[in-house]
């Protein structure tokens, strides 16, 4: 066994040997992968094999693609077969809200390049002519997916990283993980030591013991999963003997199963509501390439739809049941990146798809160790999404709801019930009383939308149009013409202080500094080819401290980035204030007239300009930060206040405000607002896939300030040319409004993707934000949007179609 290597990584399942094989195909050979028992002995033995290529996320779809084409020419490359049955995959609906889903995927699917049908009851029949179609009203088929053998495309990859000159150990158990003080990385093993530049962990079911052995609490429990493998039947026999083809895999989805031939036999795999999660408190020594004893009773409402709708499944006897540990995170989707904190330590757990995931994990993993970045916005997958509040009992109950939420129809604006509230603002009791309807961010809540008295305060989801969006219309109306304030506390905050800290700050952005103490900028933090990492608001507070703010789901994500950036002398400190201040956004032509009403500092534009910020009492809170900037475009204060004066503060302005017409507007108000004004959404408009100047930001990039990370790839592209650039989009809409997403095309051609839109109650038409190519972005140019697989007409307009001159946020 090799005592130093470039990289190790820990655990022999389909993805830790995807992540070996891929470290090969990035140039390192000097790998190795360290396996406890057997290579495929976690979860990966056992899996069903299915690749379903049906993804609402476009980074996961992205990741699901590549591993079905990979595993399509793994074979050839390696010697080693795969079993890959490409049968093709039907996804059954039964009524039109499933069709909706469908469609809104077939958006996603066009623009990852995932090909689909859309087909009807009859082609149904002669797919999967044993299936009954009453019900149906139409399905998606994907022809190229299909099933392989888990264990087979294990050892094609373990035999592909070999061939390029990787070391597996198998038989090799990880004891312990520790940071020497050069900064490498030991792995003890039960086998002996690896010093090593980086550790990537894949270990399955002990993800969580895993991350303990470096002091992380990481959000991975997994649940049962169970699948039902039948004898032969007859008929299939008969099938089988006449050399029909292999039906696709089929998915009931308002049944919530999937179904697929085995050996002239069938497979039933359930996603059932009550699947218990297990190995809470970690795999137990006792349990090793086992399985759980079935629990039939649980799949009883499932075995008798399936029957219903595949009578013969109801005719042969069940050979065995398969239940397994399946990984599964809160949300569903994997942890695959950075580990908070720990440079050089990359996490890939959390798989509950991770047959289908590994080929495309391992790839963009292997570029991020590799390279810095990967190709693909990994932000969905970012282990980082998660902060403390994913503890334990948080993990357990959310990983359950994740489970059976898998076939649940996925909208796009969906808010899920478990573990709710968890993190709540002081005044949420006083805005739940005005009829706030939550929906929650990094365990915050926060007010989606307020129902008016009289109207139920609950969401009744649409792919067209939710019964929030007459509501959410007044709260625009009344804020774009009066003023409207809302709760944003959940934003993240940090204070970045010390002799260092403006030099520190300075070779993180691409923007520069504000000069002034009081004034604001807006900075970007970018990757090495000059993607968009993060974006900050950044207040200088004094020559020697600066205030920034960012995303309330970006609170781990960004101050991993600072923490590891931080000079080792002590010169900068880095200190988080999310939650020693509340933000309340009070914005709208009478904001002004609302605050200085309730405080004595001058706020008029010669005193209290746009884009700068003061300290001030309101009422009796003491020390308000209150910033002259906001998201949606209106003369306006973001008033971060000390969380302990929140219902003082609350009180005050609400009464403040009423002879004014203050009505308060959720986060659905504020999303159409900012769009309003092309307003970029980190984490949807701005992600690491485009560049600071795709992005349209140019104006906070300063290439004359000296170097920052991504400069040279920004000038590089400025002489090369861009390959995408971000527009505005207003869209012609017959009840159904852009959501992002969605394909662009021009005279037919496919020639940009949306990132985030939304109905503009201001303007009275959709709007979109847009990646487009660079002949497009021309104001007027005529396109074409696809929105629930119509193809809308859309104009590019130009930036900022609410008040382009900036009148009212300045006024
Ligand atoms: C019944 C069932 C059916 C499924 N069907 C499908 C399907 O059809 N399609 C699909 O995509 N997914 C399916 N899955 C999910 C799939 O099995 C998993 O997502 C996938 O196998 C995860 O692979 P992995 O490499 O992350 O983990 P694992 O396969 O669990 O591998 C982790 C490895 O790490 C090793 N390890 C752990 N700790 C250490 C240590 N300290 N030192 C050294 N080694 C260590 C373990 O021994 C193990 O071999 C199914 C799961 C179940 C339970």
């Amino acid at each position: 066994m090799k005592t130093h290597a470039r990289a190790v990584v820990i655990g022999g399942g389909v993805v830790g040997a995807s992540i070996l094989y891929h470290l090969t195909k990035q140039g390192w050979s000097d790998v190795v992968l360290v396996e406890r028992t057997e290579l495929t002995a976690g979860s990966t033995w056992h899996a069903a094999g299915l690749l379903p290529l049906f993804n609402m996320s476009y980074s996961v779809g992205q990741i699901h693609k590549y591993s079905v084409d990979l595993y399509k020419r793994l074979e050839e490359e390696t010697g080693q077969p795969v079993s890959f049955h490409v049968t093709g995959n039907l996804r059954l609906a039964t009524n039109q809200e499933r069709m909706d889903e469908y469609r809104h995927y077939c958006g996603t699917a066009n623009t990852i390049g995932v090909p689909f049908e859309m087909v009807g009851p009859s082609e149904v029949k002669s797919l999967w002519p044993l299936a009954e179609t009453d019900g149906i009203v139409g399905a998606l088929f994907h022809p190229h997916d299909g099933h392989v053998a888990p264990v087979d495309v294990t050892m094609a990859l373990t035999k592909g990283a070999r061939m390029g000159g990787a070391e597996v150990y198998r038989h090799t158990k990880v004891v312990g993980i520790e940071r020497s003080q050069e900064g490498e990385w030991r792995v003890s093993t039960d086998k002996g030591d690896i010093v090593c530049e980086h550790v990537i962990t894949a270990t399955g079911n002990y993800a969580r013991q895993t991350a303990a052995m470096v002091g992380l609490d990481i959000p991975v429990i997994p649940v049962e999963h169970q699948y039902i493998v039948t004898e032969a039947h007859p008929e299939l026999i008969k099938r089988h003997e006449a050399g029909y083809a292999e039906m696709p895999v089929l998915r009931e989805s308002d049944a919530s199963y999937y179904m697929r031939e085995e050996r002239q036999g069938l497979i039933l795999g359930p996603y059932e509501k009550d699947a218990p999660a297990c190995f809470v408190d970690g795999v137990p020594e006792s349990f090793g390439q086992d399985l759980f004893p079935g629990d039939l009773e649980r799949l009883e409402p499932h075995i008798e739809a399936a029957i219903r709708r595949v009578p013969i499944f109801g005719e042969v006897g069940i050979k065995d049941v398969v239940n397994g540990p399946i990984a599964y995170t809160p949300d569903g989707n994997p942890l695959l990146g950075p580990a908070f904190g720990l440079k050089n330590f990359w996490f890939a757990e959390g798989f509950s798809f991770g047959v289908t995931a590994a080929g495309g994990a391992g790839r963009y993993l292997a570029e991020w160790v590799t390279q810095g970045e990967a190709s693909i916005d990994m932000l969905p997958v970012d282990p980082r999404r998660f902060g403390a509040y994913a503890n334990k009992a948080y993990t357990k109950a959310k990983n359950e709801e994740a489970y059976a939420h898998v076939f649940i129809t996925h909208y796009p604006m969906e808010e899920r019930p478990a573990c709710r509230p968890a993190k709540t603002s002081p005044c949420h009791d006083r805005l739940a009383a005005q009829g706030a309807v939550w929906g929650q961010r990094y365990g915050w809540e926060r007010p989606n939308w307020f129902a008016p008295e009289g109207v139920d305060p609950h969401d009744i989801y649409s792919f067209r149009r939710g019964n929030w969006w007459e509501h959410v219309g007044n709260e625009v109306r009344s804020t774009r013409s009066s003023v409207g304030m809302t709760d944003l506390t959940s934003f993240t905050k940090f204070e970045v202080s010390g002799p260092g800290a403006e030099s520190f700050l300075d070779s993180l952005i691409a923007n520069k500094l504000p000069k002034k103490i009081g004034r604001i900028t807006l900075a970007h933090c970018l990757t090495p080819s000059g993607g968009v990492r993060s974006e900050f608001t950044i207040c200088r507070l004094a020559a020697d401290r600066f205030y920034l703010v960012s995303s309330g789901a970006a609170e781990r994500y960004d101050q991993d980035l600072l923490l590891k950036a931080l000079p080792g002398d002590g010169s900068v400190m880095l200190e988080n204030h999310t939650t020693r201040r509340g933000v309340f956004v009070l914005a709208g032509p009478r904001a002004r007239d609302v605050l200085q009403s309730l405080t004595d500092a001058d706020l008029s534009n010669a005193a209290f300009p746009w884009l700068t910020a003061q300290d001030i009492s309101v009422g009796l809170a003491p020390d308000v930060r209150a910033l002259r900037v906001n998201f949606i475009g209106e003369l306006g204060w973001e008033l971060h206040h000390p969380i302990e004066y929140q219902n003082h503060l609350y009180d005050r302005i609400m009464a403040a405000g009423e002879p004014q017409g203050l009505k308060l507007f959720g986060m659905r108000a504020l999303d159409g607002m900012r769009l309003e004004k092309s307003y970029r959404m980190w984490g949807s408009d701005l992600v690491t896939e485009y560049s600071a100047l795709e992005s349209g930001l140019d104006r906070f990039v300063r290439f004359d300030k000296g170097d920052f990370i991504g400069r040279s790839a920004l000038l590089r592209q400025k002489e090369e040319g861009l390959r995408h650039r971000l527009v505005t989009l207003k869209v012609e809409i017959d009840g159904c409004d852009p959501l992002g997403s969605e394909p662009v095309y021009s005279d037919g051609i496919m020639v940009g993707r949306a990132t985030s839109g939304a109905y503009s109650h201001t303007l009275g038409c959709g709007l979109s934000m847009v990646y487009v190519a660079p002949d497009f972005t021309a104001p007027g140019t005529q396109l074409e949007i696809e929105l629930l697989g119509v193809r809308h007409k859309a104009e590019v307009c130009e930036e900022s179609p609410y008040d382009p001159a900036n009148n009212s946020l300045r006024a």
